[in-house]
């Protein structure tokens, strides 16, 4: 790794682990948070839960798993052109997604009608417990014992309700604090990272076209040259070209905008960062031509009929699970049955954001279809 900056999250600054362990040996505290995240039951699923395309819809499309992946790899290359933590980037990149339910952002809105009456349900707040309750591998205690740095980076958003049971990890929300830049960046490595993956799994599925396309700057102005100087090119590697382009465009923008504003702020400490506006941004044109691809999206892709009737029956999945769970406890998984003493709607919530696609899909069949014998 390359020498921290001094309003890096490093040894010295970083506020630790709840469960006071001894240092790692041959390895810094945020690679154990990584290797611990890959090590988890959650990473492992998130290979057959959907980014927007159902996992069974094709081998080509992202998953989770390897969207995670991507965010990870772009994070650590801004973390280190920024002398930022690296390891922490990439421990946050990856673990960001653990809490989301089967389907995608229509899983989580379907989950979140469910638990209304329970509290809600928020995607970032079900990846940190996760990671600080539900993992059950470690003799010594709940969850994986993340530092406060990682588990900080994980929770993206949170309501101001919420954020009031956190204690230390909630005060920034209520207090209109910024988390650490190592954070900062891998949020918006995680935009990267969707914006330009989608456009990919858009155009393969056949959902958009790059006719369509043509009216958003980012993507027409990199694909114009890429078809000047490679007029002979395959329409598959000129969309690839096209996009290493612009995802190359964003990531230098973002490093060079980012280094101005620390700059211009005169961040020296991780504590000036914490009190500072957010520093990790785009410069206002490159800001602008992102929100418009952002829109494209919105409207062409996640809007498309044919993604809406995907999110239609996974959301009735998703409720029909909840409905049943929550009539008759008996039928949840025993590990399950012993958190519903506590809080029946919050087990019930944990068991279906657990679930992967084909698993939800499965379970709702043993127990809804009428000609499946085996349960
Ligand atoms: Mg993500």
């Amino acid at each position: 790794m390359t020498e921290l900056a001094t309003y890096a999250v490093g040894g010295d600054n970083s506020r630790g682990r709840k469960v006071a362990e001894d240092a790692p040996k041959g390895r810094s505290e945020f690679q154990r948070d990584r290797d611990r995240i890959i090590h988890s039951n959650a990473f492992r699923r998130l290979e057959y839960k959907t980014q927007v395309f159902v996992n069974h819809e094709g081998d080509l499309f992202r998953t989770r798993l390897t969207h995670s992946i991507e965010v990870a790899q772009i994070a650590r290359s801004i973390a280190r052109s920024l002398h930022l933590n690296e390891d922490l980037a990439e421990a946050i990149s990856l673990a960001h997604d653990l809490g989301h339910t089967p389907f995608g952002h229509a899983g989580q809105d379907a989950l979140n009608t469910c638990m209304k009456p329970y509290g809600g349900f928020e995607h970032n707040l079900q990846s940190l417990r996760v990671v600080d309750t539900l993992e059950e591998r470690y003799a010594d205690f709940d969850g994986l014992n993340l530092c406060f740095e990682t588990r900080e980076g994980i929770l993206k958003h949170c309501s101001v309700e919420n954020a009031k049971q956190l204690a230390e990890l909630g005060e920034r929300f209520l207090k209109d604090r910024r988390p650490s830049l190592e954070a900062q960046v891998s949020n918006l490595a995680d935009e990267i990272a969707y914006n330009n993956h989608d456009v990919d799994d858009g155009l393969r599925s056949g959902l958009i076209t790059l006719e369509q396309l043509a009216d958003v700057p980012l993507v027409a102005t990199h694909f114009r040259e890429v078809r000047r100087a490679y007029p002979e090119l395959p329409e598959r590697r000129v969309v690839h070209e096209t996009i290493r382009r612009m995802i190359n465009t964003l990531v230098t923008d973002l490093i060079r905008q980012s280094e101005n504003n620390i700059t211009s702020q005169n961040i020296a400490t991780l504590e000036d960062v914490r009190s500072a506006p957010a520093l990790i941004a785009y410069s206002p044109s490159v800001n602008e031509q992102q929100r418009e691809l952002k829109n494209f999206l919105r409207t062409r892709l996640y809007r498309h009929f044919r993604v809406l009737r995907m999110s239609a029956k996974s959301q009735r999945i998703l409720s029909d699970l909840f409905g049943v769970f929550m009539a008759d406890n008996r039928l949840l998984p025993p590990q399950y049955q012993r958190q519903v003493e506590f809080d029946r709607a919050r087990a019930v919530a944990d068991y279906i954001a657990g679930m992967t696609d084909r698993y939800a899909i499965r379970e709702h069949r043993r127990i809804f279809a009428v000609e499946e014998a085996p349960v």
